[in-house]
């Protein structure tokens, strides 16, 4: 079967990148998330650079246009593009990127072209030439610093290019002489040292990349070893971390957690009498009737065979008994096969603070195994005291029927 179909019954398997964007930020790494927190560590350093460089110049009674009236205004929108990644989703970095790379590289570049054609036209003034050296360096690093993958160092060196090739048409063209000093400059910190930085910068951005990578796939291949081949929902091994992320739960919001151990009944006989295909879509239909019905913050965990365990946050043994008796009935009513109807047993219990995860999952069993005695397609709630507690509940429960939602 295709991987999406498969998949579309767990809200949480759909396919290895809706997984790493999709499932709770705390569990699994996003890689956007490592680009828009460079970007948050980067905007306010380039906003910083720009405001003292253009301070440093104010005071020192050497400040030019550029650095009153483009510098200190670029510092602003860096500032504001930090906001915007601040109080946006991660899946808008591409365009916090490109809104930055535009700022930036488009302004310097702006400066730089500027100072070459006032250079052209009137002869050297220093104020032409102030630090747009630097300037340029820090431009092409942005695009090096900013864009993932192997186009960033691509698109720094393009940058670095255009200016080579200003320097080169200037060279030849401008009538005017220029000091020794400028010229030096621009041989040595800019042709020279441009590449330089680019190298150093663009290896630690392959490193990035490929730590962002790596996290990527160790999460993904994690997940995938924690998800159920046929169903896409979670298996037994993920029972472990769904009860640790409970009990924290349990703890910071003092909540209940329970749990609902579903198992079809009579399941053999589905298998003998239509086969083990059919078998199998019967527990691919049982997983969507689940994953549709349950909230997206229960873990549903596909413990084994035709073995269904749910986790539910936040949810007392009474609850978690009625949405099971919910449950029980949509599986009845629901067409599964095209002759005959399947039905499910479901024991239920709720997690007793301190208690092991074997302990609690011992008592789901044993009220399972009770369903299973009293006759299947039944609900039987396991907890310390006999009765729900809940006056609606108790009224719901006995209306439903006194044998199928048993206490002990
Ligand atoms: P009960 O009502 O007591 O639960 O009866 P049952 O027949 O459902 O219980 P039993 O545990 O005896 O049988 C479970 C069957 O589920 C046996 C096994 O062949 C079948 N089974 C386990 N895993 C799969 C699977 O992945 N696909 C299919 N088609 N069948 C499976
Ligand atoms: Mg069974
Ligand atoms: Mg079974």
């Amino acid at each position: 079967m295709h991987m999406e179909s498969t998949l579309t019954g767990c809200k949480r398997f759909e396919g290895v990148k809706t997984i790493l964007l999709s499932t709770k930020p705390d569990e699994v790494f996003q890689p956007q998330q490592l680009e828009r927190t460079l970007l948050l560590v980067l905007l306010p350093l380039f906003a910083f650079a720009s405001v003292a460089a253009a301070t440093v110049d104010i005071l020192m009674g050497t400040a030019t246009w550029f650095e009153r009236y483009q510098l200190i205004p670029m510092a602003f929108v860096f500032m504001g593009i930090w906001w915007w990644c601040a109080n946006t989703r991660s899946n808008q970095v591409a365009r916090i990127r490109l809104a930055t790379l535009i700022v930036g590289p488009g302004i310097i570049m702006e400066r730089f072209l500027l100072g070459l054609s006032m250079t052209y036209r009137d002869g050297y003034s220093p104020n032409h030439f102030n630090s747009i050296t630097v300037w340029v360096i820090l431009a092409s690093c942005m695009y090096v610093l900013l864009l993932p993958g192997r186009h960033a160092f691509l698109a720094g060196f393009a940058y670095y290019l255009v200016t080579v090739f200003f320097i080169a048409l200037f060279a030849v063209f401008n009538p005017h002489p220029l000091p020794e000093s400028v010229w030096q400059e621009m041989m040595i910190a800019h042709i020279v040292a441009t590449p330089i930085f680019l190298v150093i910068i663009g290896g630690f951005s392959r490193l990035r990349t490929a730590y962002g990578s790596a996290l990527t796939r160790a999460e993904a291949s994690e997940h995938l070893a924690m998800q159920d081949g046929l169903t896409g929902l979670f298996n037994r091994r993920a029972f472990a971390s769904s009860m640790r992320r409970a009990r924290s739960r349990q703890a910071r919001r003092q909540t209940p957690v329970s749990m609902v151990m579903l198992d079809l009944d009579h399941f053999k006989r589905i298998n003998d009498t239509y086969g083990h295909e059919t078998g199998d879509t019967v527990l691919v239909k049982i997983s969507k009737i689940l994953t549709d019905t349950m909230r997206r913050t229960d873990d549903i965990i596909r413990w084994g065979g035709e073995e269904f365990m749910i986790l539910m946050e936040e949810t007392s043994a009474d609850k978690a008994g009625l949405v099971a008796d919910r449950l029980r009935e949509i599986i009845e009513t629901t067409q599964i096969l095209k002759k005959g109807r399947v039905t499910a047993s479901f024991g239920i219990t709720e997690l007793i603070p301190g208690e092991t995860d074997t302990d609690f999952f011992n008592r789901a069993d044993a009220a399972l195994y009770d369903a299973k005695d009293m006759g299947r397609n039944r609900v039987v709630v396991r907890k310390r005291s006999r009765r729900p507690s809940d006056p609606k509940v108790k009224r719901i429960c006995d209306i439903i029927d006194s044998s199928r939602f048993g206490s002990e």
